[in-house]
C-alpha cells in the first residue's frame, strides 16, 4: 500500500504515543492495570524461560571430582595467592558494591516524577522476575560452561564452589571477600549489557517511571543478593548469619555447596521461589 507523504505523517505520529497513553492504550484494551502490566512481564519472563529451555536441552555436564577438606584448605591457599593481589582490601570491595547500587539506585529516584499507585505494581513484579533470573541464571550459566559465560562459569564453579564445600562455609579473613562478591565491572557490565535494555524495553512498553522502579527494585534485589550471599560465608557464629530469617536461607545455601549435588538443587542464593516453582528445593 502505498501513502501520500502527510498520510505517512499522520501515520508515524499515531505510533508516537507519550508513555502515559501507551500505559492508557493498555488499560483500556485490558480492562484493568495490573493486567496489562502483568502481561507485559509475562511476555519478558517468557522470553527467558524460552532461553533456559534452549539452553537446558544443549546442556553438558562435566564429571566432579569432590574436594576433601585438606584439598580445600590447599585451593585457599593457591586461590589466594594466585588471584587476590597484596593491594585487595574485602572492606573497600564491600564499599564499591554498596556505592555503585546506591548510587543508581539514588539517580533514579531523583526522575521519579508523579508515580501513580496502578505503576507500584512493578515493584512486586521486578522481585519476582529477579527470583526468577537469579534462579535460571544460576541453575543454567554459572554451572555450565557457556559460550560468552566463561568467566562466570569458572568464577563460580571452580573458583566458589571449591573455595566453599558444605563442611567448610566460613571465610577465613575479610580478603576472603573477593571469592564471595562480584567484581565491579562484572557488576557495570550486567548493568549495561542486560539491565538497561530491558529497562528501555519495560519503559516503551508501561511508561517511564515503571522502567525507573524496575531499575531501583532490580538494584536493590542485587545488592540483597550480595549481602545475604555473604552473610551465609561469615565466620560461624557471626551475629548475622545466626538472625532466624539469615540462619535459614544460610542452610539452603550450605546444602547447595555439596558438590555432589549442587547441579541439582537450591539455586536461589535469595528468597527460595525459583527452587519451589522448578521443584529443586531440598
Ligand atoms: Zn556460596
Ligand atoms: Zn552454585
Amino acid at each position: 500500500m502505498c501513502y501520500s507523504q502527510s498520510q505517512l505523517k499522520k501515520k508515524i505520529a499515531s505510533f508516537r504515543l507519550s508513555p502515559e497513553r501507551r500505559f492508557l492504550r493498555v488499560e483500556k484494551s485490558c480492562q484493568c492495570d495490573i493486567a496489562g502490566v502483568t502481561l507485559q512481564y509475562i511476555f519478558l519472563g517468557n522470553i527467558i524461560l524460552l532461553m533456559a529451555t534452549y539452553v537446558d536441552r544443549k546442556m553438558k555436564t562435566e564429571p566432579i571430582e569432590i574436594d576433601t577438606d585438606s584439598r580445600v584448605a590447599s585451593f585457599r591457599e593457591e586461590y589466594r595467592s594466585a588471584e587476590i593481589l597484596p593491594g585487595y582490601r574485602g572492606w573497600r570491595h564491600f564499599a564499591t558494591t554498596n556505592a555503585i547500587i546506591l548510587a543508581g539506585v539514588a539517580l533514579c529516584v531523583w526522575y521519579l516524577h508523579g508515580v501513580q499507585a496502578r505503576e507500584l505494581w512493578v515493584i512486586p513484579l521486578t522481585f519476582v522476575y529477579s527470583n526468577i533470573s537469579e534462579y535460571l541464571g544460576h541453575r543454567f550459566v554459572m554451572h555450565h560452561p557457556r559460550p560468552g559465560f566463561g568467566l562466570m562459569f569458572k568464577r563460580h564453579v571452580k573458583q566458589h564452589h571449591r573455595f566453599f564445600t558444605h563442611t567448610t562455609m566460613p571465610v577465613d579473613s575479610i580478603r576472603d571477600f573477593k571469592v564471595v562478591l562480584f567484581p565491579p565491572f562484572l557488576i557495570v557490565f550486567f548493568l549495561l549489557g542486560f539491565g538497561t535494555p530491558l529497562a528501555l524495553l519495560v519503559g516503551y512498553l508501561v511508561s517511564v517511571n515503571a522502567a525507573l522502579l524496575f531499575v531501583i527494585t532490580g538494584l536493590l534485589y542485587f545488592l540483597n543478593y550480595e549481602y545475604l550471599h555473604l552473610a551465609y560465608h561469615l565466620p560461624e557464629g557471626h551475629w548475622v548469619s545466626r538472625l532466624p530469617i539469615v540462619s535459614r536461607m544460610r542452610r539452603l545455601h550450605q546444602a547447595h555447596h555439596d558438590q555432589s549435588i549442587m547441579t541439582a538443587c537450591n539455586f536461589n542464593i535469595t528468597y527460595p521461589i525459583g527452587d519451589w516453582l522448578f521443584r529443586t528445593l531440598r
